[in-house]
């Protein structure tokens, strides 16, 4: 059963070449702190597979740049027609001020951008937003959400 499971998840994870065509499985997009970078990568290990094809922006502040963010977005859809897009920001990011900016922060700055990301993006494209801690736990934005 385990062994079925990882061969579909290793088939779903593997790249399709198609004409010359690299198909990725997702693209991230996260900040350069190096405290959370083995983190992010053994959690898209866990959900895609060691041998994924996944883009990645890493930028300082993950999507706080927004129009080199959106223009990287788009440009790596036309390449690469990832079906997923993972934005991902961390706790107690030097960008937004560390302990200034927190969970609830960062949340929110990903949920008000998200139409941003739909708007360069076809329809079908998912997207996922995420609020890393510095313990290497993945927070799902609209679970995070400061309610007023
Ligand atoms: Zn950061």
């Amino acid at each position: 059963m385990g062994h079925i499971q990882n061969k579909s998840l290793d088939s779903v994870a593997q790249s399709v070449v198609l004409e010359g065509t690299v198909r990725s499985v997702a693209l991230v997009v996260g900040c350069a702190d190096p405290r959370i970078h083995f983190d992010r990568e053994d959690w898209l290990f866990q959900q895609y597979g060691e041998k994924a094809l996944i883009d990645r922006i890493i930028l300082a502040g993950a999507t706080k740049e927004i129009d080199v963010v959106l223009r990287q977005v788009k440009l790596l859809h036309h390449h690469h027609q990832f079906p997923k897009l993972i934005l991902t920001h961390h706790e107690d990011c030097v960008a937004y001020g560390g302990a200034a900016c927190p969970i609830h922060g960062h949340a929110g700055i990903l949920y008000n951008n998200k139409a941003l990301f739909e708007e360069v993006l076809p329809v079908d494209v998912e997207i996922e937003m995420y609020v890393q801690t510095l313990d290497g736990l993945f927070l799902p934005a609209h679970e995070h959400l400061l309610i007023s």
